[in-house]
């Protein structure tokens, strides 16, 4: 097992300090980047954000600074910047620290992604539950407004930003950037059809860049040291640390944060504790529950976009959610299936009516009323959703299945012989 290398530049929970408070940010460097920023200008600033590849920390990992490029310079429609802190992925719980410990660092990414891409009214749409979030970050607003560092003149410089925070309508689906425009506008939550992209018809049919709260907290950094330090903290084209939540049955579930490429087997054992009471692990769901889960065998991977394609899943959000060994994966499936089929929108009938069926079959299989062959009724629902549907809930909600399903199928087929679970009989590990 290697050590494994933790950093302080963006989790800096154990230093005493209140980033809260504008003071305390300030003394600690806080809004010198937006200085050097308006130095470089907005072209080197772009250039830099391409050369660090900042990958996005929301899921998807598409490149912030390919993303900025797309938003087009010369427009006569005003152009926004809008936050996505809707986090409400299970396993995912990163973002949180920012919006309640560090909002200024947020406030500083937008205001130089503002600078650099001509934006000078900028939306936070935060997560409708996260009420003391909404509150911490609209009061870190309050002071940058009272010193001068949000306004007509940002810092004294010529650039005008307002930024607004909106909080979220209460949905899974509002975490889609194109169903949190919809709620943004005003409307129901309902992911549009793309193209056209956000970039150039995005909030109110003007262009606009989405970007994720820890993307942005890590602007200020890359502008303070240069995409060169940024790089060398990860590894080529995913540069960076980055923030990942480690959840489940292990002794010591939390944030961390490390370089992009980190092993996330040793992040689990050397990190995170290992397994609650000494057990093996059994899966593991690499990036929140959308991700498909690796058997104990797959978790010897690096942490990055790319590594985790290698073993069929994704890196998500860099939620890492241990399930140990004596523990039911139908149940854990059920809970996840529950979970699409609830926050599905229902526009797409594939999704709308597929991840209720994939649900029910899966009820019958954990209480021990299915058959044999509703296993590859399963697959087949479940197959029958993915690339069928206007937005990723659809792969959110088939992936999960197919990957249980192929690797633990033995399990399944347990439920189905003994007509009931297994598993109920064990005791679960802590946490
Ligand atoms: Fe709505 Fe599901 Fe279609 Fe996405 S895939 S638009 S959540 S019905």
């Amino acid at each position: 097992m290697a050590e494994v290398k933790t950093y302080n530049y963006l989790l800096r929970q154990d230093d005493g300090k209140d980033y809260r408070e504008l003071g305390e940010y300030r003394a600690a460097g806080g809004y010198k980047a937006v200085l050097k920023a308006v130095r470089l200008g907005p072209d080197a600033v772009i250039a830099e954000m391409k050369k660090a590849s900042v990958r996005g920390r929301g899921g998807a990992g598409f490149p912030a600074g390919i993303k900025w490029g797309f938003v087009p310079k010369e427009t006569d429609k005003p152009k926004y910047l809008v936050v996505n802190a809707d986090e409400g992925e299970p396993g995912t719980f990163k973002d949180n620290y920012f919006l309640s410990h560090d909002p200024h660092r947020l406030i500083e990414g937008c205001i130089i992604c503002s600078m650099a891409l001509g934006i000078e009214t900028c939306y936070i749409y935060i997560r409708g539950e996260f009420f003391e979030q909404i509150d911490t970050v609209t009061r870190a607003i309050e002071q940058c407004y009272e010193a001068g560092i949000l306004g007509e003149s940002v810092m004294r410089t010529d650039q005008k930003l307002d930024v607004y925070v909106h909080p979220g309508a209460g949905a899974y689906i509002c975490g889609e950037e194109t169903a949190l425009l919809e709620s943004l506008e005003g409307k129901p939550g309902q992911p549009r059809l793309k193209p056209p992209f956000p970039a150039v018809v995005g909030a109110f049919g003007c262009p606009t860049v989405i970007n994720n709260v820890e993307t942005l907290a890590t602007v200020p950094l890359i502008v303070e040291h240069g995409a060169d330090w940024f790089v060398g903290l990860g590894v080529e084209r995913d540069g960076g640390s980055r923030i990942c939540g480690v959840s489940g049955h292990v002794n010591n579930p939390g944030l961390f944060e490390v370089g992009v490429g980190a092993n996330m087997r040793d992040i689990i054992y050397e990190l995170a504790g290992g397994v609650s009471e000494g057990r093996e692990i059994k899966a593991v769901i690499p990036g929140g529950s959308s991700c498909p889960v690796l058997t104990k065998d797959e978790i010897d991977v690096p942490l990055t976009v790319e590594g985790l394609k290698e073993v069929d899943s994704m890196l998500g959000t860099c939620g890492i959610i241990v399930i140990a060994e004596g523990t039911c994966v139908v149940k854990c499936l059920q809970r996840i299936s529950h979970f699409y089929a609830h926050e599905s929108c229902g526009q797409c009938t594939p999704c709308r009516e597929g991840t209720g069926w994939v649900a029910r079959i899966i009820d019958n299989i954990e209480a021990g009323r299915a058959k044999m062959s509703d296993l590859d009724l399963l697959l087949d629902v479940a197959d029958s959703i993915g690339g069928n549907t206007i937005c990723a809930l659809g792969d959110a909600a088939e992936l999960p299945v197919l990957s249980f399903v192929s690797k633990f199928r033995e399990d399944f087929a347990e439920h189905i012989r003994q007509g009931c679970c297994p598993f109920d009989d064990q005791p679960l590990p802590r946490h």
